[in-house]
């Protein structure tokens, strides 16, 4: 089999990014979404989204290469190769972008592709991709309602309640108005408790950006960072997230060292390389890489062996459309413990029909995990076409 395109779709949506003041739904940033298709001489294609800057992304795929390598596009080193070869491709789109890359937007744009290739395998194989990674170890996996703070403790208790009827038992607020006034943040996390009772997992993300992102201040202190950590201790928060700066791997080995809460951490990394420093560092509890930015599924197996050597939880992070959701099933699948799948409740219209899918929320708040070469997700197809804009990157640029 070989590949003839690998193509960035990118679509426009109206969408905004934030939350009100009451309980209702958050929305996500459904203003463009990129997908990105890779096809072959068999019609065996696959599909994946990604979070990234969508127009220099656009280049870093199709755009103009250069010779040299270092500088090519990750179109040009793919086209005419096997694409049952995954691990020889990301190498190779690793060194081919190198001096640009390893990182950043194409590490991005690397970590889709290589979802569509296990996507490819999976489907020329007739296996499910957790068959592929190694077997499935889980039948289900119980989902947390990941969504944006509300911004008073009465919006709190409703979300609350609204995800619990849902069928939730898992709900993990984050960002928005936390952090920018302490006593305000002790109410909202006492409101979710009280509402959602002992039993029900609650998690907190009180975002790295220095206090509320759109004004300038500092960022925490390490005694500030260890005070956040006891108080929430206080109300038995299952982990709190990504609230340190996300280079300073000695910072989080510190705090975790004094936390009587666990730490998750990890969505703004990439690469095994990276991981394998954060983990063997100490710095966290719970490893969240995102299988649209880490560099792909092909990493994140990596990361799993580094994790359960060091006897670490991996949940990763997960917040798209329905094909990162089922390319984390996937992998959450094959882990040893497998806690929780990260479900985006915040979906605008755009991130939502990109893809229709099998699975949902079950009455005990847990998900089938697919077992189907699809992984129980597909592209709507109608949809993608209504949305795309500039389909020729050439016409893009
Ligand atoms: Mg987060």
């Amino acid at each position: 089999m070989k590949i003839t395109d690998v193509e960035a779709i990118l679509l426009r949506g109206e969408g905004g990014y934030g939350v009100g003041s009451g309980g209702h739904e958050a929305t996500d940033n459904g203003d463009w979404q990129l997908l990105v298709r890779v096809g072959t001489d068999e019609g065996i294609e696959g599909w994946s989204d990604v979070e990234t800057l969508a127009s220099a992304a656009l280049a870093v795929i199709a755009g103009e290469g250069m010779g040299l390598l270092g500088f090519r596009t990750l179109r040009q080193i793919l086209i005419g190769q096997d694409p049952l070869d995954v691990d020889r491709l990301w190498d190779e789109m690793y060194v081919g972008s190198a001096y640009y890359g390893r990182r950043g937007i194409a590490m991005h744009c690397i970590s889709a592709i290589d979802n569509c290739l296990w996507s490819i395998r999976a489907q020329a194989t007739g296996l499910s991709i957790a068959q592929l990674l190694g077997g499935q170890r889980h039948e289900r996996v119980m989902a947390y309602a990941s969504t944006l703070f509300r911004s008073t403790p009465q919006g709190m208790a409703d979300a609350a309640r609204m995800y619990m009827e849902m069928g939730f038992r898992a709900v993990k607020f984050g960002w928005g108005v936390f952090g920018q006034d302490p006593g305000l943040d002790r109410e909202l996390v006492a409101a979710a408790r009280e509402t959602l009772g002992p039993d029900r997992h609650l998690m907190v993300d009180p975002g790295w950006y220095p206090a509320g992102w759109s004004r300038p201040g500092p960022m925490r202190s390490r005694r500030d960072a260890v005070r956040l950590c006891q108080w929430l201790g206080d109300y038995d928060v299952t982990w709190i997230e990504d609230f340190i700066h996300p280079e300073s791997f000695g910072e989080y080995a510190a705090i975790r060292a004094e936390s009587p809460v666990p730490i998750a951490a990890g969505e703004q990394l990439a690469t095994h390389w990276e991981f394998e420093r954060f983990i063997t560092m100490g710095c966290a509890d719970v490893i969240q890489p995102d299988l649209s930015r880490c560099g792909g599924l092909t990493v994140a197996r990596r990361v799993a062996d580094i994790a359960s050597r060091h006897n670490v939880d991996i949940v990763p992070h997960s917040w798209l459309t329905h094909l990162l959701t089922t390319f984390s099933l996937q992998f959450i699948a094959t882990l040893p413990r497998a806690p929780f799948v990260e479900f985006n409740v915040s979906q605008s219209d755009l991130t939502r029909g990109v893809a229709k899918a099998d699975f949902k929320l079950e009455e005990d708040g847990t998900i089938l995990i697919p077992k189907t070469t699809s992984g129980g997700v597909e592209v709507d197809l109608d949809f993608v076409r209504a949305r795309r804009v500039a389909p020729d990157v050439r016409t893009a640029l």
